[in-house]
Formats: C-alpha cells, structure tokens, sequence
C-alpha cells in the first residue's frame, strides 16, 4: 500500500522524469522505475538524436523546468523526393540528444532530479502484466515505444521497424528527410552535439534492398557514409483514432504511450514532455489534467484519418507524383509554402501535442 504522498512511475524516460520533478516540488515521495540499468532511455535507440518543431522557452515556462539549454536550432534541413532537392525553412525547428551523454535532454532532467531527496530510482525494475492490478492509484506510466508495455497495459499499437545507425560526428545541426516507395515512412539524418542518429523507418518490414538503396542516396546526395547499421523495431500509439488517453486502470499514461504523438510524421519529443506535465498535474487534480490532455491530443483524431485514408492510400505510394508537383510547382515555392507555415500565414492543422510553430496547444 502506498503512502498518501507517495507516487510510483513505470518510465525514466523524458515523460517520466517530468512528472517525477514536478511532483517532488509539491512533496510526494516519487519512486521512478525503468527497465533499463541506468537512465538515458531505451537502450535500444539511445544516444540518438532527433528533430522536432518546438517552442523551448514556452514549453519550459509550462512543464517548469528550463530545457532550452539543450534544444539547439537546426542549421538546415533538405527534404529529398527521389532526385528533386527542396530546402525546408528550419527557424523554429530544433535538435536534441537523448541517451546518457552530458548534452542530452535525459542528462538535463536527471541533473534537476537530483536536486530532490524525494525522488529515487529502482533500475532494472520493468513493469510486469502481473502486478497491473496491485499498482497503487495514481501510478504513472511512461513506457515510451515499447511494444510489451502496450500489451500489458491493452493499448492498440502499430509496430514500426527501422533501420538505425549512431555515432559520433565532426558536423552541425543538421538534418535531412528521403522519401521513396520501399518504405511507408521516411529515411532520416540528424546530428546535434557531433553525434549523429540515421533512422529509415516504415510500419511494415524494410528489406535489405531498401537500405542499400538509401546508403547510395546518402553517398551520391550527402557524402556520407555509415559503418554499422542495426535493424530495430517498436511501438507507437498510432493503431486506432482513440489512441490518446490519460488514465488507463488505475494508472495515469503520459509520453508517447499515452498517444500524445503526431500520426502524420510521428514526432513524439513535443508531446511527451508536456504530457509529462500533465501526468503530474493528474494525481492531485484528474478533471483539470483530463482537460488539458484533451487540449493538447485534439487533432489526433482528424490526423489519424488523413494519415490513414488519405497520405498512406494515395499520396506516399507514389513518390515520383510528389517529385514531379515539387518540380512543377517549382522548389522555390514549395519552400515559400513552408515558410508561410511557419510564419503561421496557411490555416495549418498540425496534431503535434504542445508548443511550436506546428502545435496544438
Ligand atoms: C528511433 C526513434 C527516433 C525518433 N525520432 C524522433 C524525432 O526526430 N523527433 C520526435 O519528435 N520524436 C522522435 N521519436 C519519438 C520520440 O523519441 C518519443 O516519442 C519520445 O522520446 C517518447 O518519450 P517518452 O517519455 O514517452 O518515452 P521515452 O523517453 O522513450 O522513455 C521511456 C522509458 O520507459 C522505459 N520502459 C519501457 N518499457 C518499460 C517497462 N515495461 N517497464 C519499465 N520501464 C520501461 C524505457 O527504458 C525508457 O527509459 C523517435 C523515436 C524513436 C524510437
């Protein structure tokens, strides 16, 4: 039985940490467990790097605590369909680490946890189908994309495999995004903190084939070459258009496997750290975190079915239909639509949870 002030989280990941801070300034006790040995997230993925459309100073102002330090602008960002080139605008767009290194976001939250005696950690601590029932009320859980987390807990997931390779780098802020048909998402680059992450990903199997074809893109467009390459798998909420909830059991979910993710392009980074916010909000006020839940998830529905019916069905099968309007259009003003965006001048309906340029706050 849990003591009155006491709060138990599933989850040392960006979410978990959050809500693990913003509850020890109000006194609880937190006990946060994650499956891993250490912080720094999912092993699996992390160090990484990733991008993401965000507001830090707005985004630090709601969830407390300064993350700015850590967010870097991204320095420029090519998006490739097949042959035809267009640079897209990056001003409010962002890099950040993640993992165990000293520049990373999770280094950033622990430092702050460390600040409170209340906060302690139980590593190699996974949460277990079996103790579902027994956790105390107002458990948070905060899994990330780990497929057996949505399982336990009954969540529908779509999962997604990837090809990924890491390391270390002599570059910018930099990213690029490279559309083809042998996959349903994208291939993707960025490095923040001369360390790079390059993802190539899609919801069904990538062969082989596909990621031969994407080193030699990279080669021929970006002179870069990767040693390693690994081939990974997981979880994103994206199975159903009533994917995002908040309470689940007698749990509170927060981060991405609470559905505060993007269905269009899957970020996940901007929803998960305000939703961790939330969770906190959750264990002493439920109805005013629900309405805040709600207002940060309440484009997903409408992005899941564009993503679903629309972009998968007739638009992303046919990369050379986008090449060819990018080329008829002309890649000038397909660059001055993206600004437009981002100056906020096109009714644009982003389902991005939080604060940028793109979000739904
Ligand atoms: C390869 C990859 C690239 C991505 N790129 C981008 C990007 O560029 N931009 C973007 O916006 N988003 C991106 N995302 C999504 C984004 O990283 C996630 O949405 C976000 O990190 C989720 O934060 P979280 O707090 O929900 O979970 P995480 O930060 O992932 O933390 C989850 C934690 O839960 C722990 N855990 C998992 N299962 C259990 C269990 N059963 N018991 C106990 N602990 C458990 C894990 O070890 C981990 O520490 C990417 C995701 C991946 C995997």
């Amino acid at each position: 039985m849990a003591k009155e002030k006491e709060v138990e989280i599933y989850g040392a990941g960006m979410s978990g940490l959050i809500a693990a801070i913003n509850l020890a300034r109000e006194g609880y006790e937190v006990i946060v467990h994650d499956m891993e040995e250490g912080y720094g997230g999912s092993a699996i993925y992390n160090p990484s790097t990733h991008v993401t459309p965000l507001d830090p100073v707005k985004t630090s102002e709601y969830i407390g605590i300064d993350i700015t330090p850590v967010f870097k602008p991204l320095e420029s960002c090519p998006s490739y369909f097949r042959k035809t080139k267009v640079m897209l605008p990056v001003g409010g767009v962002y890099a950040v680490e993640r993992g165990s290194r000293p520049k990373s976001l999770d280094s950033l939250l622990m430092d702050e946890c460390g600040k409170y005696k209340n906060i302690s950690f139980v590593w190699k601590s996974p949460l277990k189908k079996e103790s579902l029932s027994n956790l105390p009320k107002n458990t948070i859980i905060a899994c990330g994309l780990n497929p057996k987390a949505y399982e336990i807990l009954g969540i529908p997931y779509l999962k997604w495999y990837g090809w990924i390779s890491r390391g270390e780098i002599d570059m910018s802020t930099y990213a690029w995004l490279w559309w083809d048909e042998c996959m349903t998402e994208y291939g993707y680059f960025s490095s923040v903190n001369k360390y790079y992450f390059n993802l190539l990903f899609s919801n069904k199997e990538v062969k082989k084939p596909c990621l031969e074809k994407y080193k030699n893109f990279m080669v021929r467009n970006e002179g870069i070459e990767h040693e390693e390459w690994k081939y990974v798998s997981g979880a994103v909420p994206l199975a159903s258009p009533e994917n995002p909830r908040l309470f689940r059991e007698n749990a509170i979910l927060c981060g991405t496997i609470s559905g505060a993710m993007d269905p269009m392009l899957w970020f996940g980074i901007s929803g998960a750290l305000v939703t961790g916010k939330v969770a906190a909000i959750a264990v002493s006020d439920r109805d005013k975190a629900l309405a805040e839940f709600r207002r940060f998830t309440r484009r997903f529905r409408e992005n899941y079915y564009l993503k679903n019916k629309i972009w998968y069905r007739f638009i992303r099968p046919n990369v050379g239909m986008l090449e060819r309007v990018t080329r008829i259009v002309g890649t000038e003003r397909v660059q001055k639509i993206g600004s437009l965006l981002q100056e906020g001048k096109l009714p644009m309906r982003s389902a991005i949870p939080g604060f940028s340029y793109l979000g739904c706050n």
